[in-house]
């Protein structure tokens, strides 16, 4: 089969540009895809696609009911083409076909659902008792949609995330653009096109590809879009809330992380050992609520330490296609760089190579973009490993004196707040420890459980507002109230603070 050229999607219709970008395979460099490479003015164009149908009220003025009914068809379409996205996940993403299947790909047509359900669920007008003061009235709340929402998305989890945006936006009736990474963005492409087909009508959702300091910065800056909603880097996060606030846009914000796991000295040492490696690696650590401090007792560190290495030592890297392999490569040459100057850096600064620390070897490793699960013990909490994201498969193993206060203290000392953990085989302890660790979600016994039906996002830099959960639609509508005057008494009113009788 020859290399596919993908187009934009905006306003219904596939639209090409002058320029394209190369998708390349990071487990062995092969030539995925070419895809256009977007400009401002494909933004103007999607914006006004989508404000447009927005006006028209082809999908605010429906039901919740009716969206709920065109968003389930969606969902229903993404099962249908599971296959597709899965390949294209693994092919663009380096996604292993277990990841895929389970969590890049196979989370999509359930989160979707989920959000259906919210459109009908979503109360769009409530009556509020009130006070006969200055006058009796009735009063009305209501949500409505905020018009053209933005999303734009890092290479990570481009479907997931990208339904992260769209689903709670299509909900509550808005129009939404989107934005990809550039590396990552056929899946979301084969979304819009199955989403489309689903009976989504043109200018709904319009898919954008381009790059972030063009593409992105325009839309996060435009006149038209009325909230921005991004996930990605702090820095990048930081950027876009200044974009945004030259027109006063609503702003949510996924980023960063540095996951601290704090372990009690009570806990179950062989469950600790394998949550370690779970929470560091999964999809190679390109995960933002990875944990990547383990905060370990000194009565427990030495045993602990010694588990996890014989664990790591049975992690497969490989083909991600083949179902054997547990870890696959990393995203591309410029993260493969990054990562491995954070393992030059763990060294410099004194922390000890407890396995892995570099580049795997031999057949299959040619080419490509692949780390060693790396575990550095010796590590304190000012070093940078300990400090910066490093967005790859690295643990830093940091001990304490076993006080859960000390453990606590050292997990808080970070600018990140999305994730963290706590292990003890007694709940109160796990507990007390859970409600001081300053995080958007704490694990208590687990690492990595993220639901729609919950609210997820950060403390701190690691972001603002919280996506999924059962409120999720109000990041995506504004409050309106109504006053309705029932007194119908000139007399009644308060005029008279201003005008005098007579
Ligand atoms: P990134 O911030 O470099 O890029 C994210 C997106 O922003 C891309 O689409 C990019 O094109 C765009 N962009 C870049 N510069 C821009 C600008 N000036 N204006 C507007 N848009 C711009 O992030 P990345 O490297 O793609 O992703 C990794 C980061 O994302 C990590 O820090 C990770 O922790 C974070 N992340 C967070 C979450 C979360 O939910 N909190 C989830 C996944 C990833």
């Amino acid at each position: 089969m020859g290399v596919q050229h993908h187009k934009m999607f905006i306003g219904g219709e596939w639209r090409d540009a002058a320029d394209a970008y190369e998708i390349r395979n990071p487990a062995n460099e092969e030539l995925v895809a070419t895809v256009a490479k977007g400009g401002a003015d494909d933004v103007d164009a999607a914006v006004a696609a989508a404000r447009a149908a927005f006006r028209s009220g082809c999908w605010s003025g429906l039901t919740g009911d009716e969206r709920r009914a065109v968003m389930l068809r969606i969902a229903e379409g993404v099962s249908e083409n599971l296959e597709e996205l899965i390949e294209l996940e693994i092919a663009a993403n380096g996604a292993t076909v277990r990841q895929a299947g389970g969590f890049h790909i196979g989370l999509a047509a359930p989160h979707m659902t989920y959000f259906a359900e919210l459109a009908a669920k979503h109360e769009v007008e409530r009556g509020i008792a009130t006070a006969p003061y200055p006058t009796i009235s009735h009063n009305i709340l209501r949500r409505e949609p905020i018009g053209v929402c933005a999303g734009i998305l890092p290479w990570n989890f481009p479907l997931v995330l990208s339904l992260w945006k769209i689903g709670p936006a299509l909900a509550a009736g808005n129009t939404v653009v989107i934005k990809t990474d550039e590396k990552t963005p056929l899946s979301t492409l084969a979304f819009a096109r199955i989403a489309h087909e689903a009976g989504l009508p043109a200018g709904v959702l319009n898919v954008i590809t381009g790059d972030g300091e063009d593409v992105g910065a325009r839309l996060a800056s435009h006149p038209d879009v009325g909230k921005v909603a991004f996930t990605g880097s702090t820095a990048v996060g930081r950027e876009i809330m200044r974009l945004a606030s030259q027109t006063v846009k609503k702003v949510s914000l996924e980023l960063g992380g540095k996951g601290a796991a704090v372990v009690l000295d009570d806990a179950d040492l062989e469950t600790v050992a394998d949550a370690a490696l779970f929470g560091c690696c999964l999809y190679s650590g390109q995960m933002c609520e990875s944990i990547t401090r383990l905060i370990v007792p000194d009565s427990i560190h030495d045993e602990l330490v010694a588990r996890i290495v014989a664990r790591a030592a049975t992690i497969k890297l490989g083909d991600p296609a083949d179902y054997d392999t547990d870890l696959g490569p990393v995203i591309s040459a410029e993260q493969h760089e990054r990562i491995l100057s954070y393992l030059q850096i763990g060294r410099d600064e004194g922390a000890t190579v407890a396995t892995g620390g570099g580049v795997p070897e031999g057949p299959g490793f040619e080419k490509g973009f692949w780390v060693q699960p790396t575990v550095f013990t010796d590590v304190t909490n000012d070093m940078r490993i300990a400090r910066e994201e490093i967005f790859g498969p690295v643990l830093t193993v940091i001990r304490y004196s076993g006080d859960p206060a000390e453990g606590v203290a050292i997990a808080n000392d970070s600018i990140y707040g999305l994730s963290a953990a706590v292990w003890s085989g007694d709940y109160e302890r796990a507990l007390e420890v859970a409600a001081k660790l300053e995080a958007g979600t704490v694990w208590v016994n687990d690492v990595h459980m993220v639901t729609p039906e919950l609210p997820f996002g950060g403390y701190k830099q690691s972001g603002l507002g919280r996506e999924l959960g059962p409120d999720a639609l109000n990041e995506y509508s504004e409050v309106k109230h109504i006053h309705v005057d029932l007194s119908q008494r000139r007399e009644a009113r308060a005029y008279d603070m201003v005008l005098s009788d007579g």
